[in-house]
């Protein structure tokens, strides 16, 4: 299923938290509790029941070049329309759940987007990832659900690989969003679009930082360039040459997420290597034990304000108050994607190197401060 991962959105990365989903194997003996509650509970769809909703799914089979190991099953929810892949785990049968609305909502090619979605959580393995509300850290949460929105940007991408109409997932975005049918909807997307714009214009959603889920303008907008790629036209093999590729798209999309974002996640990320680089550079400029004038103004220089807090309270309390803010400060870094920790170490490798004193000591009070990441 590795040939799914070149069209991953790259924010979806679960290495980022430590997370090697090769390390999963699949497991031989299934969970299968929770069928027995579906089958008591749901229709199984088949092609003798629902024979057009059997066929988008053997569309969507054989478009993916796929095994079918799922079971699909209909239940009655009227007020949402949605899907559902909650028990995609690899230690359970991989169910999908469409709502009635669901059906009743959406035509075949749309209904093909969204079971390609679905079944893309499936493939990638999006079940394994770490859940916001299990997390108290604010920063971790934050990345949690930027990582969680991400997977959505790369599910749609399967779905309209599956679909192969990129109006069917549009269309399926706004009926999702807007619960209404083609009796009500005008499909002129560039009136959505204009509905990004003005958010993007009026800057900083809240709402969408703690959100599960990108808004279905970002998707729609993401979808639309992914259209364009080299990549997409590669599956379709359309023999044309796409206006970008998938990398270039990844950074607009991270722009147009960012203007309705805001910075606020770099800036708490930021804040959080600043902190522990402040305290573990103090921690090696005293490896030594002392801390000449020339030491203290070059520390100042480096962390301005906070650093002359920092050497005042270090002078008037005891030497432990240092390591405990070493301790906490790299606690809070511990939680920090693998990117920012990486950058964190190499800030504090040049500084170690930089600074004068006995370079063993100098090297054991590094591997401590990289010990306290892991
Ligand atoms: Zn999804």
């Amino acid at each position: 299923m590795d040939h799914f991962d070149k069209y991953k959105f790259k924010s979806d990365n679960p290495n980022e938290f430590g997370i090697d989903l090769k390390k999963f194997k699949k497991n031989e003996i299934l969970d299968e509790s929770h069928l027995s509650n579906l089958l008591s509970h749901s229709i199984r769809i088949s092609e003798d029941i629902l024979p057009s909703v059997s066929q988008s799914i053997d569309a969507v089979i054989e478009k993916l070049e796929i095994k079918n190991e799922f079971d699909f099953f209909v239940t009655s929810d009227n007020y949402q329309a949605n899907a559902s892949c909650s028990l995609m785990s690899p230690f359970s049968k991989p169910f999908i759940i469409l709502t009635s609305k669901l059906i009743e909502l959406l035509s075949e090619k749309e209904l093909e987007f969204v079971i390609g979605h679905e079944v893309a959580h499936y493939i990638y393995q999006h079940s394994l990832y770490p859940n916001h509300q299990n997390e108290e850290n604010r920063n971790l949460r934050l990345n949690i659900l930027n990582l969680s929105r991400a997977a959505e940007i790369s599910a749609d991408r399967i779905g309209i690989l599956a679909c192969g109409d990129l109006e069917a997932a549009l269309r399926a975005n706004i009926k999702l969003t807007s619960g209404l049918s083609d009796k009500y909807l005008n499909f002129k997307f560039s009136a959505y679009l204009d509905q990004l714009r003005e958010i993007e214009t009026i800057g900083k959603s809240n709402n969408q930082l703690w959100s599960t889920h990108p808004s279905f303008l970002i998707r729609m907008q993401a979808l639309i360039w992914f259209s364009m790629t080299n990549e997409f036209n590669e599956f379709f093999k359309t023999k044309k040459k796409g206006t970008y590729n998938i990398a270039e798209i990844d950074e607009k999309i991270e722009n147009s997420k960012q203007k309705m974002i805001g910075n606020e996640i770099e800036t708490s990320n930021q804040e959080i290597i600043n902190r522990a680089f402040m305290w573990g550079s103090l921690n090696l400029y005293l490896s030594d034990k002392k801390f000449t004038k020339y030491e203290q103004e070059e520390f100042k220089k480096a962390f301005g304000d906070d650093a002359k807090k920092a050497i005042s309270l270090i002078k008037i309390t005891d030497k432990n108050m240092l390591q405990k803010k070493v301790d906490s400060s790299f606690l809070e870094a511990s939680k920090m994607l693998k990117t920012n920790k990486n950058k964190l170490i190499d800030k504090l490798k040049r500084v170690a190197e930089e600074i004068s004193g006995d370079v063993r000591k100098k090297k054991n009070v590094l591997n401590d401060l990289i010990k306290l990441l892991k």
